[in-house]
């Protein structure tokens, strides 16, 4: 059994969910709006903390047709979610306190938010997929160097600041390093370039090309 396909399978099935529940809001809601700008084609990262987890989220902007209050499209939105099977909501006020029209549904851990109010004829409809692993964790493992003692060119030298690593000694190569509160972090040794800044990946130097300070770094040149 593979477990990153069964995880990737299953958010691409609520991926569609999702995208299936908009579609039909959006089309009674807001008639006549694009739907080719309702980008639900690829997951994104949504937490980048080891192992990534991935979900579907899009938000969207439609306008209502003049005729109907925000209180209509509200009441509506939850009509239509609740008859699909969702769990509805109804608020009279967002999260920070500004007075709208807004509808919260869930289901199968996905959450659709539609969003209206009085002084606007616009209706904003977001939602997203809950965040998934494509797999478990997989430890870093350091990459072989690309020059040792037994391979470097004549005339070169391991290069002093990776040992012959020629990828990146502040990361390994990944262009990132782990971080508690972000998950991940840019690496600034390579600035996300993932080659070593001296060797630019080659592993080793020209001895010849050293300049002096350079040469400081091999004390038996001298
Ligand atoms: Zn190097
Ligand atoms: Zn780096």
């Amino acid at each position: 059994m593979d477990e990153t396909a069964d995880a990737r399978a299953e958010l691409d099935r609520l991926g569609r969910s999702l995208r299936e529940q908009l579609v039909v809001l959006i089309t009674d809601l807001a008639p006549g709006a694009d739907l080719g700008l309702l980008f639900l084609d690829a997951p994104s990262v949504a937490d980048r903390h080891e192992p990534l987890r991935h979900h579907y989220a899009a938000v969207f902007r439609g306008e209502r047709p003049a005729a109907v209050t925000a209180a209509g499209t509200a009441s509506r939105a939850a009509a239509l979610l609740g008859s699909a099977g969702w769990d509805v909501t109804a608020s009279e006020e967002d999260d920070d306190g500004q007075r709208c029209s807004m509808v919260l549904a869930h289901r199968d851990g996905i959450r659709i938010r539609v969003r209206t109010g009085d002084h606007t004829s616009a209706v904003m409809f977001g939602g997203r997929t809950p965040a998934l692993a494509f797999g478990p964790a997989e430890p870093f493992r350091q990459p072989e160097p690309v020059r040792t003692p037994d391979t470097l060119t004549p005339g070169y030298l391991l290069c002093y600041e990776c040992d012959g690593l020629g990828w990146c000694p502040g990361c390994g190569g990944r262009g990132w390093v782990p971080s508690e509160p972000r998950g991940r972090t840019r690496c600034r040794v390579c600035r996300t370039e993932r080659v070593c800044p001296i060797c630019r990946g080659g592993g080793e130097l020209a001895a010849s090309q050293l300049s002096d300070y350079q040469r400081g770094y091999y004390p038996e040149l001298d």
